[in-house]
C-alpha cells in the first residue's frame, strides 16, 4: 500500500488499523478498512491527517477513493458470479 512521509520525522508512514472490519468482510472490508484507516509512522505513532501537508491529503483522498471504488467493484463482481451460478 502507499507509503507518506512522517511530517514529524521524514520515516515512511503506512496505512494502519484495518482491525475487525477486514475480518469479517473479507478483501471488501480490508479495502474500506484500509480507506478509512488513520495513518502510523514507525516511530511517532499515528499521526492526525492535520499534519500533513495540503497536497499529500489530496493524494490520501484520491487514494481513498480509488479504494472505495474497488471495494465496490469487488462487491458487485462478487454479487454478478452468485447470480451467475444460480
Ligand atoms: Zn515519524
Amino acid at each position: 500500500m502507499a507509503d507518506y512521509q512522517c511530517p514529524r520525522c521524514n520515516g515512511p508512514v503506512s496505512r494502519g488499523g484495518t482491525g475487525a472490519v477486514s475480518r469479517h468482510f473479507g478483501l471488501v472490508g480490508a479495502l474500506i478498512g484500509l480507506a478509512f484507516a488513520g495513518f502510523a509512522c514507525g516511530k511517532c505513532g499515528s499521526i492526525p491527517r492535520s499534519e500533513f501537508p495540503d497536497e499529500v491529503r489530496a493524494k490520501m483522498g484520491r487514494n481513498s477513493v480509488f479504494m472505495v471504488v474497488g471495494a465496490i467493484a469487488v462487491f458487485i463482481a462478487a454479487i454478478a458470479v452468485v447470480v451467475a451460478l444460480n
